[in-house]
């Protein structure tokens, strides 16, 4: 069985009680950073061994990896924060796994989007989850089409690159569009602002941008 355990995005009262059990009783927790995941476990008093697992060797290990699972070696994956698989390493094992008749089973738990989206105040009945944009080539292809969208998007975003993002928006959307940056979510400088577009450049134009964003657009 491969164990699929969200983490948490940042307050650890998030961690469920059945994520610590699972991470307990599997024989391998694949992380995609072993230092950050340890840190976790040391905090939940969890002893299980540590295996790295991230985008730059799942490629490579992802086979052998089903090869100990189908032999009947437990295992948990996690990623730094949140749910494997989004905007994380996941997907490729899941997909071997079924593949090989490796039961996958994912356990609800944290993810940044969807507190955002339910906290942005806009419909969140229908979504499209876009996570992170291409930085460069693909950009503006991306951009126009979520623009035409009739329902609520949903990006994450660095907050370095926060301001040049809500232009692309206002350009693509235009400035009376409404969105929510979510911001910190779960942690103490926790802010969550619902404007139209332009509203919110202004709003974040006059300070400094720190911590981790998630964007989510109205439909048009
Ligand atoms: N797997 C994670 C999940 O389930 O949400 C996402 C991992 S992705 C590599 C990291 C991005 O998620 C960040 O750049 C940010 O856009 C978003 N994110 C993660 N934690 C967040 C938080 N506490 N508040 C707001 N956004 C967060």
């Amino acid at each position: 069985m491969l164990y699929i355990v969200p983490t948490p995005i940042g307050n650890l009262e998030d961690m469920t009680l059945r994520a610590i059990r699972v991470l307990k009783e599997v024989s391998v927790v694949l992380a995609e950073d072993t230092r950050t995941s340890k840190r976790l476990l040391d905090h939940f008093e969890i002893k299980t061994p540590l295996r790295s697992f991230h985008a730059h060797n799942e490629h490579a290990v992802v086979e052998r990896v089903v090869d100990e699972l189908a032999s009947g070696v437990d295992m948990a994956l996690v990623s730094d924060a949140g749910t494997p698989g989004i905007s994380d390493p996941g997907f490729l094992l899941s997909r071997a796994c079924l593949r090989r008749g490796v039961r996958v089973e994912c356990l609800p738990g944290p993810t940044a989007f969807v507190p955002a989206l339910v906290a942005s105040g806009l419909p969140c009945d229908t979504f499209h989850f876009e996570g992170f944009l291409p930085h460069k080539k693909g950009r503006q292809t991306r951009l126009k089409y979520l623009s035409a969208l009739p329902h609520t998007f949903v990006l994450y975003e660095s907050p370095y690159r926060l301001l040049k993002c809500l232009e692309e928006l206002r350009e693509h959307c235009g400035p009376d569009r409404q969105a929510c940056v979510a911001r910190e979510l779960t942690k103490k400088f926790e802010e969550v602002k619902t404007a139209n577009i332009s509203e919110l450049i202004g709003h974040f134009s006059a300070k400094e941008i720190k911590g981790e964003i998630v964007l989510v657009v109205a439909g048009a």
